[in-house]
């Protein structure tokens, strides 16, 4: 098996990772929170650990990846303050919160399909671990690590302090969390501005609520992370990601939870992406640079000169380092588009050369072949190629560098086309594996412009039966003048969505 390095945020430094139990990972993954659609935002963690854990899986891994959904408890202040975004949608919507949960979770589905994000293994509910949040809030309580105030639970960050490090992940203090931090206006139940609510009393007019020992209400939002995480992954597990954004508060308040309610910080490595800027500024909905995947993919907003594919997505988040800032702009979506297509053109020439096809591998299939430790190319520059990708993949996650290698292979197979090169069979073989694991599998590309695969090839198939029918019943009809079956073939096409054209050189069909 491949060593495989991965920047740790804990200790700030690139480390080898290695595993709690030998050939398996861990992972959980800070999900969304469902009160909207998924936005560009949203896309860069989707496709940063879905290439992680795919790497994993091909490197020979078994995998549990855990990704959560936020569907109760995140408040739209992070100071415990205002309206949990959920309740605050479904007010506005006259829905109920578990609507607007479901419309944008299968929303957010739709859009990581579209993006080929696998599925997680598990997907977690916060609304559905309640009785585990309440366990996990009285076992803090009985460590002495919270206070009750007014049916509220509250993190007492000051004495967690004395006693560990609150600021072990981000490397502050417990000095300059007070800065940025509102002072406490005399209302609030807090001890110190910088304590966090583990359990939230909720107000009568409160929606989403549960019975506790401490009266009604509802779970803090960094509580569910700590809860689901040790749930499905145990006391201690490996991977523990998401965005920058998180590590502060979110992040360092589960490192002290964990301490609190279970004696571990339960994460041997923390993985941040970085964020995705718009012309340089950051994205928010007050600054309208706010884009959502739906419009991107349909190129409606102000700020997007044309739909952009979600490959096209894909691949401008894979030219960057996950832990560099992105800058989407048109002209860096166009290039990735460009870039795209350079190399799945290079992808048809190669498999054409081989004499075999492309692999179509199903949403979500998991990659069977596991990485050779070494290449059998004959070819020296192939080889380095093949070496090179892997080198860069387990040199935590660098897809940019990995993809230069493979934009040098895209050069090899051009010269191989025009002819100016020869390539053994061996060596054709060894470029087809790179695309297969790599490109389709690991990286997880595919060729837009052969969407649906074997599907497709089936219904081509088939079409063709149907055409053949089409074109007897019409002969008939010619003698007969019983227009009837060729109407009934048309309408039923027509109902499909099945457009068919007769040319000049035969009949076609296509899908509107
Ligand atoms: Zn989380």
């Amino acid at each position: 098996m491949r060593d495989i390095y991965l920047s740790n945020t804990l200790s700030r430094n690139k480390e080898l990772f290695v595993p709690i139990n030998p050939g398996r990972m861990g992972i959980y993954v800070c999900g969304p929170t469902v009160y909207g659609d998924a936005h560009l935002g949203h896309a860069r963690p989707g496709v940063t650990y879905d290439v992680l854990v795919k790497l994993f899986r091909h490197l020979g891994y078994k995998v549990r990846y855990v990704r959560n959904i936020t569907d109760v408890g995140h408040l739209e202040h992070d100071a415990d303050e205002g309206e949990d975004k959920i309740a605050k949608k479904a007010r506005l919507d006259q829905l109920e919160p578990m609507e607007v949960v479901q419309n944008y979770t299968l929303r957010y589905h739709e859009a990581m399909r579209q993006l080929n994000v696998a599925p997680p293994s598990i997907e977690p509910r916060a609304s559905g671990h309640i009785v585990e949040q309440i366990e996990a809030v009285k076992k803090i309580l009985s460590t002495g690590y919270a206070y009750e105030s007014n049916g509220s639970i509250y993190f007492d960050v000051r004495k967690y302090n004395e006693d560990h490090h609150y600021g072990i992940l981000s490397g502050r203090n417990l000095d300059d969390t007070l800065e940025g931090t509102r002072a406490l206006d005399g209302q609030s139940d807090k001890r110190a501005p910088f304590d966090f609510a583990i359990w939230k009393k909720a107000e009568p007019q409160h929606i989403m609520k549960w019975p506790s020992p401490w009266g009604e209400g509802f779970p803090g939002w960094h509580l569910e992370c700590s809860v689901m995480g040790e749930k499905y992954l145990g006391h201690e597990f490996d991977i523990h990601g998401g965005g920058m954004d998180l590590m502060f508060p979110h992040h360092e308040c589960e490192i002290a939870q964990n301490v609190a309610s279970r004696g571990t910080q339960g994460v041997h490595y923390w993985v941040h992406n970085n964020m995705i800027t718009i012309n340089g500024q950051k994205m928010g909905k007050s600054l309208g640079n706010f884009i959502t995947l739906p419009q991107l993919f349909a190129g409606e907003h102000d700020k997007l000169e044309q739909p952009y594919s979600p490959m096209t997505v894909r691949f401008f988040i894979l030219q960057a380092h996950y832990r560099g800032t992105l800058d989407f702009s048109n002209e860096a979506l166009q290039a990735a588009g460009k870039a795209l297509k350079r190399v799945m053109a290079a992808a048809k020439d190669l498999y054409a050369m081989a004499g075999r096809k492309a692999p179509v591998y199903a949403y979500g299939e998991q990659l069977s072949a596991v990485a050779p430790d070494e290449c059998i190319a004959d070819n020296a520059e192939i080889k380095a190629i093949f070496n090179g990708v892997y080198e860069a993949l387990c040199d935590d996650l660098n897809t940019p560098i990995a993809l230069s290698h493979i934009f040098d292979a895209v050069r090899i197979i051009n010269t191989v086309k025009d002819g100016k090169l020869k390539l053994s069979e061996n060596d054709l073989a060894v470029l087809c594996q790179l695309f297969d694991d790599v490109v389709f599998g690991v990286l997880g590309l595919k060729d837009e412009d052969n969407e649906g695969g074997k599907a497709m090839e089936t219904i081509d198939g088939l079409m063709q039966m149907v055409l053949q029918n089409r074109a007897e019943a019409r002969a008939e009809a010619k003698v007969t003048k019983d227009w009837s079956k060729c109407d009934q073939i048309r309408d039923a096409l027509k109902a499909l969505g099945i457009q068919v054209k007769d040319g000049k050189d035969g009949v076609t069909w296509t899908l509107e």
